[in-house]
């Protein structure tokens, strides 16, 4: 059995104790009196701040802040000493930021501390956190997380629209024309016979293939029009404030320039494939699908009737 040690009272406890844990505390301290000079850095402090010690006893507050805050901050500690006012930043964690000796602005946590009196002088202390990591992980996650975001809305293929695109973008068009009243066309589009271009030149050219198509989709709908990949060799087609006759006259514009647009074969020679198109109105209170469907039975007709060509629903 150990031995109970004997009770010592906090009070017992030496001071050098203290003054060792704050100048070996991984966390940034400084002291400053009401005057805003400096009093105490500890050595995260030095480290953060680039400063031995002795540069900065004695010398005020002010060469470590911005020069926003460094043209308030005594008015501010002042005002706050005279009236009985809160303060916005002592008790709590505040973003802020320190210039550095080489005059860098470095991103830091304060917890600021008022200290009370000691000899008719009053004192205010801070732990000062380096951010900077946390900030550039920060950064990099939001911009994975955009990546992401974008890659779950983009075809890998083609960088269309995909599906899950093509049918949100849908849903606000809806609401769009809803609001305003406006019209809103839907179209499918499908190639012709491109099994057989896979199976005569491969899947590699048939992939280069749907790029060229995806290409043409892109350069030749109205601006406002929207062109996705749905899967496959189906794309599907969005044209906002439409009528039907608007909409077959751009599916007819995009099914001239598919056929005209040349894929390069490894050879040199060019390939060159056909479109067929099935367009319909998506009519006020109908869902998505419905439209889609007469625009599939559309399609299904051009299809039946020879390719290479649109049918209107
Ligand atoms: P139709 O004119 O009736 O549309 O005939 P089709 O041959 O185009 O239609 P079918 O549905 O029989 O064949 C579609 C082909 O598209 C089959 C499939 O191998 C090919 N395909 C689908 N996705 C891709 C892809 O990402 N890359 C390539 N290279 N081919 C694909
Ligand atoms: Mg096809
Ligand atoms: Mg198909």
């Amino acid at each position: 059995m150990t031995e109970a040690l004997p009770a010592v009272p906090p009070a017992a406890l030496p001071e050098v104790l203290f003054s060792r844990l704050l100048e070996d505390a991984l966390d940034a301290v400084i002291i400053i009196d009401e005057q805003c000079r400096i009093c105490y850095i500890n050595g995260a402090m030095q480290t953060l701040s680039g400063y031995a010690s002795g540069e900065l006893l004695g010398q005020t507050l002010n060469g470590l802040l911005p020069d926003a805050v460094a043209a308030q901050h005594d008015d501010m500690v002042l005002a706050y000493i005279r009236s009985s006012r809160t303060s916005s930043v002592l008790g709590k964690i505040r973003e802020f930021a320190i210039r550095h000796r080489n005059a860098q602005m470095i991103p830091i946590e304060m917890k600021a501390l008022d200290l009370g009196m000691v000899d008719g002088m009053r004192y205010f202390g801070a732990f000062l956190l380096d951010v900077r990591e946390r900030r550039e992980l920060a950064a990099k996650n939001a911009s994975l997380l955009a990546q992401l975001e974008q890659q779950a809305l983009q075809d890998a293929l083609t960088s269309l629209p995909n599906r899950r695109a093509y049918e949100a973008q849908a849903e606000q068009a809806m609401a769009r024309a809803a609001r305003s009243g406006g019209m809103l066309a839907v179209g499918v589009a499908d190639l012709d016979h491109f099994k057989k271009i896979n199976d005569r030149h491969g899947h590699a050219v048939g992939d280069a293939v749907l790029r060229t198509v995806a290409q043409v989709l892109c350069d030749t709908g109205r601006v406002t029009d929207v062109a996705a990949r749905l899967g496959g060799e189906e794309f599907g087609l969005l044209f906002p404030d439409a009528t039907l006759a608007q909409a077959a006259k751009v599916a007819e514009r995009i099914r001239v320039a598919v056929a005209a647009a040349p894929t390069r074969l490894p050879g040199g020679t060019d390939l060159h494939v056909t479109m067929s198109i099935g367009v319909a109105m998506l009519a006020p209170g109908a869902t998505l699908d419905a439209a889609m469907s007469d625009a599939d039975r559309a399609l299904y007709q051009a299809k039946h009737q020879g390719r290479n060509q649109v049918v209107a629903a």
